[in-house]
């Protein structure tokens, strides 16, 4: 960014201002969970003075950042409001639950800048606008779909789309409200699970038909200002390979080994997606794998979630490489080490909602070679909330695997 003046402006380098002064460079999240929290650690070592905002008081990012708010993110007036008082350069909607009519309000007036833009952000909230883009306007291969708004039409939708299948609220993410079924005898159940995982009442939901893959990665794919060119360049990250459970991820690791032609088939996929997308920042591209053929799932126009193991894994995480890439700074994607990482959940030691709980086995997960941990102090915890993520190097995959499920078993949540 060149001047607080000049908000729109491409970024560049040329000056960067001090927090708390009238110079600052000022990003605000929308959005701080732990994913934010890293971000804005990021941001501040660059002098970036940073405005987290969440929808409960506390959130990860609220503990780090230079200011605080706590607002509805999906009430338009609420999100123009702390716009308007913050007076951000710079917009980093961190979640897909946020009133993106205010962003693309605030853009096209040259407000603050949205990272990538509003469109992305607003077209990948919604699992029918980014499948459409990707399988009709990209020609990118994905399972098979068919959308639906009530239960008649799913059970024609799951029909014409054949069994087994999956059923998810277009406007949910992480497996909210997603069932799989084998058979019509599943419509109904699925149709109600779909309305309660919903972000609105009255949800359309995305019925894809389900793909047989042998491993799913996210390729972490970054658009940056080319300091040579002075134009964006995309760069890619090893593959990291996941596990998940409930939709929720629960390991993951880098690098997932890959064939040269599976691998170029979604650096491909992942270049065509993010540069319709546009903007600068991180992207994470959630592919399926199966031989050589790669199938695009979804993306996300920020670091993801499966990307914790880059804290291990690479030169810079990929929460230092979105900061850098939105402040128009050079990025390098190399890997330093194999890594893996591994979720720790509430688990069976907590109520869901239980408030300030207690964190046990930290030193013997600390323990385990080559391994770090972060607790995301999240002010309540649940049986399945992800309340913190062990991160371990090794030569090689499995043993950072072995490591980080070691360590993060070692850490039980208690009240
Ligand atoms: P999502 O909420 O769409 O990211 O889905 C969560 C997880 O469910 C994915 O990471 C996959 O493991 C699985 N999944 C989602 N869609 C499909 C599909 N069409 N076929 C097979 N597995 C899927």
């Amino acid at each position: 960014m060149t001047s607080a003046h000049d908000p729109l402006a491409p970024p560049t380098t040329e000056r960067f201002g001090t927090p708390g002064t009238s110079t600052a460079t000022r990003v605000m999240l929308l959005g701080s969970g732990e994913l934010g929290k890293e971000v804005t650690i990021a941001l501040q070592r660059l002098g970036v003075e940073v405005v987290a905002v969440d929808r409960y008081d506390g959130a990860p990012a609220h503990q780090v950042a230079h200011r605080s708010h706590t607002i509805d993110m999906t009430d338009s007036g609420e999100v123009r409001r702390v716009v308007e008082l913050e007076r951000p350069q710079v917009i980093l909607p961190e979640i897909e639950a946020i009133a993106t009519a205010a962003l693309r309000e605030i853009e096209a007036e040259g407000l603050a800048r949205v990272v990538p833009t509003a469109r992305a952000v607003q077209l990948t909230m919604d699992r029918e606008g980014i499948r459409r883009l990707a399988a009709e306007e990209l020609g990118l291969p994905t399972s098979r779909y068919a959308f639906a708004s009530s239960l008649e039409e799913l059970r024609d939708a799951c029909e014409a789309i054949g069994y087994p299948c999956l059923v998810k609220p277009t406007m949910s993410s992480s497996g909210k409200g997603q069932s799989s079924l084998d058979g019509p005898d599943d419509l109904e159940a699925a149709w109600n699970y779909a309305q309660s995982g919903a972000r609105v009442a009255g949800a359309r939901v995305i019925v894809e038909s389900f793909v047989d893959f042998e491993y799913e990665i996210t390729l972490l794919t970054v658009r940056s200002v080319d300091p040579e060119t002075g134009r964006i360049r995309t760069d890619f990250c090893e593959p990291i390979g996941h596990l998940q459970s409930r939709g929720d991820y629960i390991e993951s690791w880098q690098p997932q080994a890959m064939t040269q032609d599976a691998y170029d088939s979604a650096r491909s996929v992942a270049a065509r997606i993010t540069g319709a997308l546009g903007g600068v920042g991180v992207f994470g591209v959630e592919l399926f794998v199966k031989g050589v053929d790669v199938y695009f799932s979804e993306v996300s126009p920020r670091p993801h979630d499966t990307g914790l193991v880059t804290l291990g894994s690479q030169v810079l995480s990929e929460f230092e490489m979105h900061a850098r890439a939105v402040l128009g700074l050079p990025v390098v994607t190399t890997l330093s080490s194999p890594g893996a990482s591994a979720v720790i959940y509430g688990g069976t030691g907590v109520e869901d909602g239980a408030e300030g709980v207690g964190f046990r086995g930290v030193a013997a997960a600390l323990a385990v070679p080559e391994t770090d941990l972060r607790l995301f102090g999240k002010p309540s915890a649940g049986r399945y909330r992800r309340m913190g993520v062990a991160v371990s190097t090794a030569e090689d995959v499995e043993t950072a695997r072995e490591r980080a499920r070691t360590a993060a078993a070692h850490v039980t949540v208690v009240e």
